[in-house]
């Protein structure tokens, strides 16, 4: 059965990424920089190299790879919550590459910017903290 709380929109934050900068760093920084700590991000635009992950649920591992060339964002969506006490921004990616081929999974650092506009919707509402999860061995919200 699902577990969810109420939340309200507060504001708004839209705006850019500076070229070069490291897509995921730069997005927590933002969060941090305005103190949000309960959220939802969406972005477009392009990166110089990207660096996914993939969740293995049999291992419990994530395994990272590097798409070493230029791509469009096609998707970015996330969500922005408290680990460690720290604003944690965890956004999935999807990018596409000269021939309209696309890939995704689980942004990680080390993804670059070349261009990028984002939309963070900083929310109100009891907070969402995350915690070792036995089950799925994922930081999941504790609800
Ligand atoms: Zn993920």
């Amino acid at each position: 059965m699902a577990v969810y709380n109420q939340a309200e929109s507060e504001h708004i934050f839209i705006g850019k990424l500076e070229h070069g900068a490291d897509l995921l760093e730069e997005l927590t920084g933002v969060c941090e920089e305005k103190n949000i700590r309960l959220g939802y991000v969406v972005a477009l635009g392009a990166v110089r190299k990207a660096r996914l992950g993939y969740y293995n649920q049999e291992t419990k591992e994530y395994k990272f790879f590097e798409l070493n060339k230029n791509l469009e964002i096609t998707s970015l969506s996330g969500n922005i919550s408290l680990r460690d006490g720290q604003p944690m921004v965890h956004a999935h990616i999807t990018v596409s590459d000269s021939n309209g081929r696309t890939f995704g999974g689980h942004l990680a650092p080390g993804t670059i910017v070349f261009a990028c506009e984002f939309i963070i919707t900083a929310l109100s509402g009891p907070q969402l903290t995350r915690d070792h999860d036995d089950q799925t061995g994922l930081p999941l919200w504790k609800i």
